[in-house]
């Protein structure tokens, strides 16, 4: 049960609160998108789910687990960023199969895995390059790649798609929707500031403002009944 739940999270750097209070419940499978804002709190709190950053008060559960406290890799997540943050010195194939070289899998296992992953967003033929060689949409193609093969039970995107041009950000929009669709089961978190994407891709879109949770609801209700001008401003139901 990879059901993901935060309790009253806070976050603050310093003296500054920038999360406050955050109830969310996301069930198994689900596929969940956070606007708002630049400044928000959308990557932050991606990064506490992911373990790349402390939670200063509230409590995480993974599939019912405490992972409050949790290391990184025992959480079952696996994070893409904006930037990609792919090895440069690595090929793709040896970005792909370095985490899993970590964990200690089996090459077969290992090898398995990437050609699978590799297979599903079409990469096969890329495989033996160096970062530097791939357009933005490719790049941003292995690094969905390489999370693929933790077999992660929760997916966090963060922005993905923000640093390629309108036509590849339409196109890798559609592939996500697909790899959401074969990997049942698997929850997404998404974090976007395009209202297409959001309308597109979500179950569910968690508004978020000022480090709280404005509003969550299906695309439907918020662009239907907003709870808030905010929200209406955000979604874009005129009223
Ligand atoms: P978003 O992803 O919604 O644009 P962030 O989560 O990146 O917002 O940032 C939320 C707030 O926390 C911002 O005010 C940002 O400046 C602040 N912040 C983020 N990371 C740090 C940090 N490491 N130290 C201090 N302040 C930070
Ligand atoms: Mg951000």
């Amino acid at each position: 049960m990879a059901k993901v739940e935060l309790n009253k999270i806070c976050k603050s750097f310093g003296k500054a609160r920038v999360v406050t209070d955050v109830d969310l419940s996301l069930e198994k499978g689900e596929f969940v998108v956070f606007v708002g804002p630049s400044g928000c709190g959308k990557s932050t709190l991606l990064r506490m789910i992911a373990g790349l950053e402390d939670i200063t008060s509230g409590k995480l559960r993974i599939g019912g687990e405490d992972m409050t406290e949790a290391l990184p890799a025992a959480r079952g997540v696996s994070m893409v960023f904006q930037s990609y943050a792919l090895y440069p010195h690595m090929t793709v194939r040896e970005n792909m199969s370095f985490g899993l070289e970590q964990a200690k899998l089996a090459r077969s296992e290992i090898a398995a895995r990437v050609e699978d992953a590799a297979r599903m967003l079409k990469i096969g033929d890329l495989l033996e390059r160096k970062p530097r060689a791939l357009s933005g949409g490719q790049r941003q193609r292995v690094a969905i790649g390489r999370a693929i093969t933790r077999k992660p039970r929760v997916f966090l995107f963060d922005e993905p798609l923000s640093n390629l041009d309108a036509a590849l950000r339409g196109e890798t929009r559609v592939e996500i929707a697909r790899l959401h669709a074969r990997l049942a089961g698997t929850t997404m978190i998404y974090v976007t500031h395009d209202q297409v994407e959001a309308m597109t891709l979500a179950d569910r879109i968690v508004v978020l403002n000022g480090g709280h949770v404005e509003q969550v609801g299906t695309p439907l209700d918020l662009y239907e009944r907003p709870a808030s001008r905010f929200v209406a401003g955000f979604i874009g139901s005129p009223r």
